[in-house]
C-alpha cells in the first residue's frame, strides 16, 4: 500500500535506555529514579516498517536514549534507506566503533550527530556522569569526521557549568575537523528539571557564550553552526549573531522533527512528553490532522499575545512548558526560571 502521506523529518526513538546519565538529559522520562527498560529489537523493526508503510519520509533520525543499544540498528537504518529515508543518527558515540561508521557509510546514512560538551574531560564527564565519555565521545567524533566529512554534527549544549569553556571547545572542535555544530542552549526537561539550577543560564551569560560562538564562527566560515533550540527573542535576539543559523519553532508538522517512538506513539517533537496517539490505532498522518490535536497546538500564551514578534519566536520552545507546567499554552519556562 502507498503510504498516504509525506513527512519531511521523522526522530524515531530506538530505546529509552542509555548507557549515559546526562544531567541536561531532555527525554521526558528520564529524572534517574527508575531503572530504564532494556531495547525490544522486534517491536523496534515492527514499529519502523509500520510507520514507513504509512508515511513517506525524507529524513529519520535514529535517536533515543542511546540508539546504539540496538545491536540491529544497521539492519533498521538499511530499512529505512530501502524505503527511500535519509538516516541520520543521532549517539553519544559511546559505542561508534570503526567497523559500526563503517557500516553506516556503506548503508548511505547520511548524518551522524555526537555530542562534545568541553574541550576539559572533567567538564564533559560531568556533565554525562560517566567517567570516560569524553575520551569516547573524541575519538567517535574522529572516527566519523574521517568517514562522514561534513555528515558529522557536534552537539554543543551549553549550560551554566560549560559555557565560559566555549572558546576552548570550539578550538577543540576546530582541530578535529568538525564542519558542522550544533549550539543548543540547555532547554528545561528530563533530567534537566533535576539539575536545573546548576545547569540554567541566566541571559546575560547565554548572550556571552553565544557571543563567544559568533565570534569563532565569523572566523571559520567553513564550520557551519545552527542553534537548534528555540529561544524565546526576547531573551536573546538572533541578530547579533550574523554566522549562527537560528531556527524557529514551527506547530506546522510538514516543518518540524515528528517524533515517533519504537512503540509507535507519536509526538509533537522529541521535547514534547505529551502521546498525541499510536500509529497502531490510527496512521500518523490521521493522528497529524486531528483536529483536537492541531487546536492543541493552536493555544497562544497569556504572555505572547500583544507581542509583535510571536508568529517568529511563537512563544520559545513549548515543550519545554509542557515538561514544566504541563501545557503547551504557556510561553518558554526560560522566561521565568532563568
Ligand atoms: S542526552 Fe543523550 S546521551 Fe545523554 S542521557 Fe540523554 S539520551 Fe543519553
Ligand atoms: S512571542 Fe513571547 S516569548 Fe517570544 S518574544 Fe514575544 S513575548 Fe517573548
Ligand atoms: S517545541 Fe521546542 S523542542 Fe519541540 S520543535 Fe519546538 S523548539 Fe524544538
Amino acid at each position: 500500500m502507498k503510504p498516504s502521506i509525506h513527512i519531511g523529518n521523522i526522530v524515531y526513538e530506538l530505546t529509552e535506555a542509555c548507557n549515559q546519565c546526562c544531567r541536561f538529559c531532555y527525554n521526558y522520562w528520564r529524572d534517574g529514579s527508575t531503572p530504564l527498560p532494556p531495547p525490544a529489537p522486534r517491536l523496534v523493526r515492527k514499529t519502523l516498517r509500520k510507520l514507513l508503510s504509512q508515511a513517506s519520509v525524507s529524513t529519520i533520525s535514529f535517536s533515543g536514549g542511546e540508539p546504539m543499544l540496538l545491536r540491529s540498528i544497521h539492519d533498521l537504518a538499511m530499512l529505512a534507506r530501502f524505503k527511500g529515508s535519509n538516516v541520520n543518527v543521532l549517539t553519544n558515540g559511546g559505542l561508534l566503533t570503526d567497523d559500526a561508521v563503517t557500516n553506516f557509510k556503506n548503508i548511505g546514512v547520511g548524518a551522524v550527530q555526537i555530542p562534545l560538551l568541553s574541550a576539559d574531560p572533567a567538564i564533559h564527564d560531568f556533565l554525562t556522569q560517566v567517567p570516560g565519555s569524553w575520551e569516547k565521545a573524541v575519538a567517535a567524533t574522529r572516527r566519523a569526521v574521517a568517514a562522514f566529512g561534513k555528515g558529522v554534527y557536534t552537539v554543543l549544549v551549553i549550560t551554566k557549568v560549560n559555557a565560559p569553556g566555549v572558546p576552548e571547545t570550539l578550538r577543540l572542535l576546530g582541530d578535529l575537523g568538525v564542519k558542522g555544530v550544533m549550539v543548543n542552549r540547555f532547554n528545561i526537561g528530563g533530567m534537566g528539571l533535576k539539575h536545573c539550577k546548576e545547569l540554567l543560564l541566566d541571559p546575560a551569560t547565554l548572550r556571552k557564550a553565544f557571543a563567544d560562538v559568533e565570534t569563532f564562527a565569523a572566523g571559520h566560515p567553513d564550520i557551519r553552526f545552527v542553534s537548534g533550540v528555540c529561544t524565546p527573542i526576547c531573551v536573546m535576539d538572533s541578530a547579533p549573531y550574523p554566522h549562527i543559523q537560528f531556527t524557529y519553532c514551527t506547530t506546522d508538522f510538514t516543518r518540524r522533527p515528528v517524533t515517533v517512538n519504537y512503540k509507535g506513539d507519536v509526538r509533537f517533537c522529541n521535547h514534547s512528553p505529551y502521546i498525541l496517539g499510536n500509529i497502531y490505532d490510527k496512521p500518523v498522518g490521521e493522528i497529524l490532522k486531528d483536529p483536537d490535536v492541531i487546536a492543541r497546538y493552536a493555544a497562544v500564551p497569556d504572555r505572547c499575545r500583544d507581542c509583535a514578534l510571536l508568529s517568529k519566536c511563537n512563544g520559545g520552545c513549548r515543550a519545554a512548558s509542557e515538561q514544566v507546567y504541563g501545557t503547551f499554552a504557556e510561553a518558554d519556562p526560560l522566561l521565568v526560571e532563568a
